[in-house]
């Protein structure tokens, strides 16, 4: 690889240039509006950068998520430069600016991490000061997490800019966080959930250094804010890695300082990632649905089989289980309720056919949704083949798209009817996402 400078990266500020001759990105790749963006601001005569994971996931040759710009225009500036612009975010101030077609391009200003004596006195309030101090684009990156997230894009000559060894990271394929792990983890502990994250989905090995830093920083991620934390990990589940992420979130220690004291198993991992093949193909998650996976295993330890439990045992198991959990992340009452639909639809299937209220039961909406729950427990474990093999006789595989309508038992139709012709084919009708 093409390195002038490259052993003096970090040292005096020297950056890597990697040419246009020696990287794979062209301007083909990149969505027409954020090439707009990049050249009105250049035109202006501030700089502007392609930056994050855009840069990294077209050197990957991975189609990226969506593009960030970084400039060192202020969000004042950068709107004054757009109709279309809108400023975001009450911590770190964004523009947005938003086209006909619903796309919106992210320009940050660069930032820098602030001097020790510059922060204010609260030490709850560092990580969202540093936020929104302005820099340079070398401080920017630096202030980034990961190395190969702060590799810039230079529209003016096509160039890519490495201040932090990015480049040779992505060679190696190595996840790598820019500055002392400890220190930076300490500063925003969710980091270290983001570097599991991100090896998982790149499948990218933890640096050492940066390894050995989450095992001795995990508590710390207790006390970041559960708000951010619950966004993570719906993120995690929506790229369909959350079972890898968190059977090595356990490994590493980590899980239970995340999840509230929570502790997985072998089959909950195992079902967690069940979960995410289904996401990849092409069902989207929910957050009900994910909360019943995690306590599913322990919740059929307590009540299933359900010889002698009965349904009011299992809901009160069930928001026994779901309750501290939900309390910690906020979790609305409604999705609180769905998932412990969820589970008690589960221990329903678990009983078998030819249950009282049976009929009822495949009426219920939630009938399809745990159905699915136990596909994926027969998928995860081989338990419950011949159980799934029996509830699936009443028509055929649950249809697989359908959302969780919960509390609201069995509403449509209170005429009589054979199960079977009830089955509408939702997942024929239902818009699946586009495939990423
Ligand atoms: P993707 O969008 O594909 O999930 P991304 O790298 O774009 O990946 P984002 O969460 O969108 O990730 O963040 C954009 C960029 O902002 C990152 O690439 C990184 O440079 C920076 N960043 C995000 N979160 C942090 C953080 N907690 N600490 C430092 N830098 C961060
Ligand atoms: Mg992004």
């Amino acid at each position: 690889m093409h390195t002038p400078g490259s052993d003096t990266t970090a040292g005096d500020g020297l950056p890597v240039l990697l040419p246009r001759s020696q990287h794979s990105i062209s301007r083909q790749h990149i969505n027409e509006h954020t090439l707009k963006v990049l050249y009105r601001l250049r035109r202006s005569g501030f700089q502007a950068f392609l930056v994050g994971g855009g840069v990294r996931d077209l050197l990957l040759g991975r189609q990226p998520k969506d593009f960030d710009v970084g400039t060192d225009a202020t969000p004042e500036q950068v709107r004054q430069l757009f109709r279309n612009c809108f400023l975001v975010g009450r911590r770190f101030r964004l523009a947005h600016v938003r086209y006909a077609d619903n796309y919106v391009v992210e320009v940050a200003t660069f930032r820098r991490q602030p001097k020790p004596e510059e922060l204010p006195e609260n030490p709850e309030e560092h990580f969202f000061f540093a936020e929104n101090v302005y820099g340079t684009p070398q401080e920017d990156a630096f202030r980034r997490d990961f190395t190969i997230n702060a590799l810039f894009y230079n529209i003016d000559d096509f160039s890519v800019i490495d201040y932090v060894g990015g480049l040779e990271d992505l060679a190696a394929r190595r996840l790598r966080v820019i500055g002392d792990p400890a220190t930076r983890f300490a500063e925003d502990p969710v980091r270290m959930l983001r570097a599991l994250e991100f090896a998982a989905r790149l499948g990218f090995s933890l640096d050492e250094a940066t390894r050995e830093a989450i095992y001795r920083a995990a508590p710390l991620i207790a006390e970041a804010a559960p708000a951010r934390i619950r966004e993570e990990l719906l993120e995690l589940f929506r790229h369909q890695v959350g079972g890898a992420v968190l059977r090595q979130a356990q490994a590493m220690g980590l899980l239970p300082h995340l999840l509230a004291g929570y502790e997985g198993d072998d089959e909950t991992f195992a079902l967690l990632e069940q979960l995410d093949g289904r996401t990849a193909s092409g069902i989207p998650i929910q957050e009900p649905f994910v909360l019943a996976a995690l306590f599913l295993s322990r919740f059929r330890q307590l009540c299933c089989p359900p010889q002698e439990a009965t349904v009011s045992d299992a809901l009160r198991t069930a928001n026994l289980l779901l309750n501290s959990i939900c309390g910690y992340f906020r979790i609305a009452q409604g999705s609180r309720a769905a998932a412990r639909e969820l589970l008690t639809g589960f221990f329903r299937l678990s009983g078998g056919r030819g249950r009282r209220g049976e009929g009822r039961f495949l009426r219920h909406p939630v009938w399809s949704q745990a159905m699915q729950l136990l596909q994926l427990w027969v998928a995860a474990t081989g338990e419950g083949q011949e159980l799934l093999a029996a509830w699936q006789e009443m028509g055929g595989a649950a249809s697989p798209a359908s959302p969780a309508a919960p509390g609201r038992p069995g509403t449509a139709g209170r005429r009589r009817r054979r199960p079977r012709r009830r089955k509408k084919p939702a997942a024929q009708t239902e818009k699946r996402p586009s495939d990423s």
